[in-house]
Formats: structure tokens, C-alpha cells, sequence
């Protein structure tokens, strides 16, 4: 039976089972309706997954992928982490059938749902994660979900479902997510990112400003006003939609340098929302300026979220809410001290723009660990912050010889293997006491590391010493 989820009679093929996937799958399950299931690859963890998917009813296939079966599909749910023009996509879009991601089968299946949809190249997680914590604070059944890290598609399947979501979405999710509709949208800032997968970094813009595609009179943005690049978004919405009259509602912006809707006034040290200071700089426990601009960014749009939210009661618990929040793991996140020396995992600092506000940032000495598999973006931008702070940049995996290429002559570098082992020892080694290590890549983890977290907790064990 045709329905509001898949539109057409027939199988849904869910291509990849990651966790949101695995949900989405789930999700259409429990529909009613006939799913597919394939993932190219075979370990413990899918067979687990492909255990529980089967017993509700789903066919399961690891391994590969039946492309004759995909072609046939009503519908294809692809993960975010395949890239469009792999086997079975690229089967399924010449066969003339619609792809989506799983945020878009949760849309379809919540559509009452309130929620803050956040983008841009960094500070989206921290955004999302201050902006759940303030709307709980104000008494709201709230949750973070997408690419923070519990599928939407999972709250789909809760009862009862929450009056809100925060939403991390990625360029890659907003690319496969044709009725994306906030009730609020955000921008944190954009920079090149994820030149290994797109064509040219208009490719990426041109995704990101897919947040916009359904917007109307009644919508309403926070965005960054210090960053030119996102004012500009609006305009770099794919010509599909571009094409049809779009009305953009309301804008509200945020703003380190200048006074706007929220804005950090440097004289008085305090964030200053809707013409009102609501807290002072030294109660956000957060390190850096990036950091305040996203408290400014999750706090605007929680407050244009409801105008209830702007009363001097609901004002007060945001306040309370920020002031208790504290920095998540492996983002500028402080190991511990060491003989006087200051270790710093960063390590979700996958894109040359968020090591640079790390490096901005950094008030010591610093050995920096730059490396890992590289993106495609040029290193030359942290010359001149590493050269401020003194120090000096250890070269490593994937991404050695291209940092050394874009580096060395200007800054004192060494450029060492693939042992990340070796790399932490020769960063203790040359550290004085006074002096920072900081692990910030610029660069994913995927040559040597399942991903970051794993690349950060490695970090965190070898900076105590425990080398087992
Ligand atoms: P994302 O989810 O967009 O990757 P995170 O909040 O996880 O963003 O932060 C990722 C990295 O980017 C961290 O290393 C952090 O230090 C840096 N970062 C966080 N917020 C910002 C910001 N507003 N501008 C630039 N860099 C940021």
C-alpha cells in the first residue's frame, strides 16, 4: 500500500546499516512495510544488527548489495555515509527511483514535530547539544538527534514522542532530505569542508543551502552575521529550488564583532540575547570565541523557537542552563596536566577551519598533532596562528608529506610515520613544561583510526602514559 512514508506501493531498500540505517528500517517495519536491508560489508556489529532487523520481519543482506532488487525498490533510504554515486545509488537514480536519507522517512513520519535543525561546517554538535540542554531547562520533553548521534528515525519509534528536537544535519543528510522544515534553521559558519567527496566546494554549499528549500513567509533562520559566506547561502540554493518562488520569513543573527539579535559585547564581557545581557563571558565554561558564538547561536534560537521563551522567567533558567553546561568530549576538551605541560584533545577537529580557531586560541607554547587522512583543503592558513603561539607542528599519517609540503620553511615541523604511539612520544618529548600538546588534525582519522572518538580516547591513554 502506497502511505505518507514511501508515497508508492512496494519493497523499501534501505542501503547501508549503520545506526541510522538500522533505524530507518526499523521505522518502516513497523509500518507496515516491506524492507530490503543490505550493507557492502560483514562484521560482528551488522550481524548483530542484521539479527534484530530480521526478527521484525526485514530481509537482511550483508556483503552486498541486490541491485536488481534496488531497482525494482518503491524507495531507497541511503546512510549518509555512502557516497552518491556508489553501486547501488547509482542504480537506483538511473532506474528513476527516489533516493532519500533516514532523516526524511523520520520527517515524514513526525509530521507535528517541533524542531531546531543545525548546520554549517563547525560548532553544529556543541550548537545542538546547548541547544537540548536549554530547551529542557525551560521544562520541555526535548532530545538532540541526527548526526549528533541518535537517529531521528529512533524518535520516530518513541512514545510518546518529544514536543522538540534539536537537529544536527549534515550536508550530506540535508542533500537526501527533500521536506526538511524547521521550525527554526541555523547556520554556525561555513568554510571548504569534505573536498575528498564533493566536486568543488560550491558542490557543499550548494547542500547546506538545501536547509532553505522549503522555506516560506513564516520561516524563521539564526545565522551567522559575521560570516559573509552564509549570508550568501540563501542564494546557492540548488536551481531546483531556486527556480520556485521561495519566500525566506525571518532572519535573527548572531555576532562576535557587532551588535545584532545576539551579539558577545567584548567591553562588558557578556552575551547579550534580544537586547538584554543574559549571562557574562567567565560563567560559559567553554574555551574560545567559537564557543560563545555557539552559545549565542543555540540560545537565539531557542528564544525565536516560542516567544514564550523570552520572558524574564524563561530567560533566567537559560541562563541557569548555560551556566551548567560543559564542554563535550573531543572538542577542545582539557586531558590533564603533566609535568607542567597542558594535554588537549580536539580531536573532532576534522577540517583545517576548526584547527584554527583551536591554534587562535591556544595561550601556550604549543606541539601541535596535525594529521590523519587528508581532505583536500590547504594547511598554509595555520601558519601564521602556530607562529603566534610558538611551537611546533608534528606531521603525521596519510596527510604527512601535504603538510609538510604547505608548512615546513615556516614553521619548525617534523614530519614523523603512522605510529600514533611514536607521534605522542615525540610530542612528550619536546614539550617544556609550560607548554601545550594539543591534538587537533585537520584531517579525518580514517587511516589509522575507526573514527574519531577512538583517535581522541587513544590520545587521552597515551597522554597518561598508559602505553598498554
Ligand atoms: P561539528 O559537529 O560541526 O563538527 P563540533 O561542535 O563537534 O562541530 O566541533 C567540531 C570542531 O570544531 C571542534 O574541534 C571545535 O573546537 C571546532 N568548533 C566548534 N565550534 C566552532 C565554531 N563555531 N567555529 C569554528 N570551529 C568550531
Amino acid at each position: 500500500m502506497p502511505d505518507s512514508l514511501v508515497g508508492r506501493a512496494g519493497e523499501v531498500a534501505v542501503v547501508g546499516l549503520g545506526q541510522s540505517g538500522a533505524a530507518a528500517a526499523l521505522l518502516l517495519a513497523r509500518r507496515g512495510r516491506e524492507v530490503y536491508a543490505s550493507d557492502g560489508n560483514v562484521s560482528p556489529a551488522l550481524e548483530a544488527t542484521a539479527a534484530t532487523l530480521r526478527s521484525a520481519g526485514i530481509a537482511v543482506e550483508l556483503g552486498e548489495h541486490d541491485l536488481a532488487r534496488i531497482r525494482k525498490a518503491a524507495l531507497v533510504v541511503a546512510s549518509p555515509g555512502i557516497p552518491p554515486d556508489a553501486a547501488p545509488l547509482g542504480t537506483a537514480r538511473a532506474a528513476g527511483v527516489t533516493v532519500v536519507g533516514e532523516i526524511e522517512v523520520a520527517l515524514r513520519a513526525l509530521p507535528q514535530l517541533r524542531y531546531i535543525a543545525i548546520t554549517g561546517t563547525n560548532g553544529k554538535t556543541t550548537t545542538t547539544a546547548l541547544a537540548g540542554h536549554l530547551l529542557r531547562a525551560l521544562g520541555h520533553d526535548a532530545l538532540e538527534a541526527g548526526n549528533i548521534g541518535l537517529p531521528l528515525a529512533e524518535v520516530a519509534m518513541r512514545e510518546p514522542i518529544p514536543a522538540w528536537v534539536a537537529l544536527e544535519i549534515s550536508s550530506y543528510q540535508l542533500h537526501d532530505t527533500p521536506s526538511i522544515h524547521p521550525t527554526v534553521g541555523v547556520v554556525t559558519n561555513l568554510s571548504p569542508d569534505h573536498l575528498d567527496r564533493y566536486p568543488s566546494v560550491e558542490a557543499y554549499y550548494g547542500d547546506k543551502a538545501r536547509l532553505f528549500q522549503n522555506g516560506h513567509s513564516g520561516s524563521r533562520w539564526v545565522w551567522n552575521g559575521d560570516d559573509p559566506l552564509v549570508a550568501d547561502l540563501p542564494r546557492l540554493r540548488p536551481a531546483y529550488v531556486r527556480n520556485r518562488e521561495v519566500l525566506l520569513g525571518t532572519t535573527w543573527r548572531f555576532s562576535l564583532q557587532r551588535k545584532s539579535e545576539a551579539w558577545f559585547d567584548r567591553e562588558r564581557q557578556q552575551l547579550v540575547l534580544l537586547g538584554e545581557p543574559l549571562i557574562a563571558r567567565d560563567e560559559l565554561h567553554l574555551v574560545g570565541d567559537h564557543n560563545v558564538a555557539n552559545a549565542l547561536a543555540a540560545s537565539l534560537a531557542v528564544m525565536v523557537a516560542d516567544t514564550t521563551h523570552q520572558t524574564a522567567g524563561a530567560r533566567a533558567l537559560m541562563a541557569q542552563a548555560l551556566r551548567e553546561f560543559r564542554p563535550l568530549r573531543h572538542r577542545l576538551e582539557t586531558i590533564g596536566a603533566w609535568g607542567g605541560v597542558e594535554w588537549i584533545n580536539d580531536s573532532k577537529a576534522t577540517n583545517v577551519s576548526s584547527t584554527l580557531v583551536a591554534v587562535q586560541g591556544m595561550t601556550r607554547r604549543t606541539v601541535l598533532l596535525l594529521g590523519g587522512r587528508h581532505k583536500g583543503e590547504p594547511y598554509t592558513a595555520l601558519i601564521g596562528p602556530m607562529l603566534r603561539c610558538g611551537g611546533t607542528v608534528l606531521a603525521y599519517g596519510e596527510a604527512a608529506q601535504l603538510i609538510e609540503r604547505d608548512l615546513k620553511g615556516h614553521v619548525p615541523l617534523e614530519r614523523l610515520g603512522s605510529s600514533f604511539p611514536d607521534v605522542v612520544a615525540r610530542a612528550r618529548a619536546l614539550a617544556q613544561p609550560g607548554d601545550a600538546v594539543l591534538l587537533s588534525p585537520a584531517c579525518s582519522s580514517f587511516d589509522m583510526f575507526p573514527n574519531y572518538e577512538v583517535r581522541g580516547a587513544t590520545f587521552a591513554r597515551l597522554a597518561a602514559g598508559d602505553d598498554a
